[in-house]
């Protein structure tokens, strides 16, 4: 038993395992994915038709996700094109990658990929969702530091046999068998739309268990991190399942850690005419997109420190929070324009203590002594402060 415990330990160590309990930051970014732009992006997804690789609606997808990315402020340089040939034609498709370097580990990366080309229908679940969530997640983290890299990857040729991820885990990743890229993960978002009607309240959590056999123990490790922070930043349940099928499978090949989100009740509208938009749930891959933010900020390591960008456009970042450390009483001074407001305070493992509506004299006198995050919301602004309570 104790010997038991102890490889336990090491196991969980190595994977960072150990410390995983909410983050209230990462919770605020995750809370930012936007049930509007998820809605939009869908529809405008399924608005370009069916996008069969290699087609014109294919190309339009590109050119439509490449705007995407530039209106969130990122840069061409940091966008990059990994085009391949496939067929007897020699049809020529592209593969889109955003990439966003890391502060501590700027040659290690994490990727999370899905693809865009879809086939016989507009693809509005497979996979605009995985795409639209892709999306929200660059567009939330574009400016917010991470300590290792991460890679946003649009692949294409994905039904007709993941040809894009296989391209470039084959030609970027390895090149010639050698391999050119670090990869902490690969995080792959496929089909996660949940037909309308069907009691989507839990995503499945996909590990490796086929292919190679020396990266399983570590895909099963990321992936029960997973659904821990599903658990943490969405409100919904999790079930883990094997991953398959899907471009995770080039990198596993490879011997790279993968995991990834799948629908946990199947549509089965998939690669047909009725895999549109009217037949998405738009909740829950808000849902799965607040999940995935919660996510990727714990498999990159973002900063847990909200960022000046995060503030910068926020009537609420004069907010002055005093004494601190306090006693008994918190005072909220908030600018004036600012009327109706909400404080939550939580402990650091993100438990709510007290939740007050519109009160600046917050009688603290109950709080044990500690560190707490003073969470401010006014219309959609959101401040957070540290502060320590000491008698
Ligand atoms: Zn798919």
């Amino acid at each position: 038993m104790k010997k038991l415990s102890t490889l336990l330990f090491i196991s969980l160590a190595t994977y960072g395992l150990e410390a995983q309990s909410l983050i209230q930051t990462y919770k605020n970014r995750a809370d930012m994915v936007s049930q509007t732009n998820v809605t939009t992006l869908m529809q405008e997804f399924g608005n370009l038709g069916v996008k069969t690789t290699g087609s014109t609606a294919n190309t339009d997808a590109l050119n439509w996700l490449k705007a995407k990315y530039l209106s969130y402020g990122y840069t061409a340089s940091q966008m990059s094109e990994d085009s391949f040939t496939f067929g007897s034609n020699n049809t020529s498709a592209k593969n889109l990658i955003i990439t966003k370097t890391g502060t501590v580990y700027p040659n290690t990366y994490v990727i999370i990929c899905g693809h865009y080309d879809t086939i016989t229908g507009p693809g509005v679940s497979d996979n605009g969702s995985g795409t639209s969530i892709i999306l929200e997640a660059a567009r939330i983290l574009k400016d917010i530091p991470t300590e290792y890299s991460i890679k946003f990857i649009n692949f294409s040729g994905e039904e007709q046999g993941l040809l894009g991820s296989n391209h470039y885990a084959n030609n970027v990743v390895f090149l010639n068998g050698t391999r050119q890229l670090n990869v902490r993960l690969v995080f792959n978002i496929d089909q996660v739309g949940g037909k309308l009607g069907n009691l989507n309240t839990a995503i499945k959590c996909e590990s490796d268990q086929s292919g190679q056999t020396g990266n399983n123990a570590a895909s099963l490790s990321f992936t029960q991190q997973l659904a821990n922070c599903t658990t943490l930043y969405s409100p919904l349940q999790t079930v883990m399942s094997n991953a398959y099928s899907s471009d995770y499978m080039p990198f596993e090949a490879n011997g790279d850690i993968i995991t990834g989100f799948y629908e946990n009740v199947r549509s089965y509208n998939e690669h047909t005419v009725n895999d549109t938009f009217a037949n998405v749930d738009p909740t829950y891959v808000f849902n799965v997109g607040k999940a995935a933010v919660g996510a990727l900020q714990h498999f990159a390591v973002a900063t847990t420190v909200l960022g000046t960008n995060e503030t910068a456009t926020n009537a609420l970042e004069s907010i002055k929070i005093y004494p601190n450390p306090a006693k008994d009483f918190l005072n909220i001074d908030l600018p004036k324009e600012v009327k109706n407001f909400n404080i939550e305070i939580t402990d650091m493992n993100g438990r709510l203590i007290l939740n007050k509506e519109n009160e600046t004299k917050i009688n603290v006198s109950s709080l044990v002594n500690g560190a707490y995050l003073c969470t401010i919301k006014a219309n959609d602004k959101i401040a957070v402060r540290k502060v320590i309570i000491g008698k």
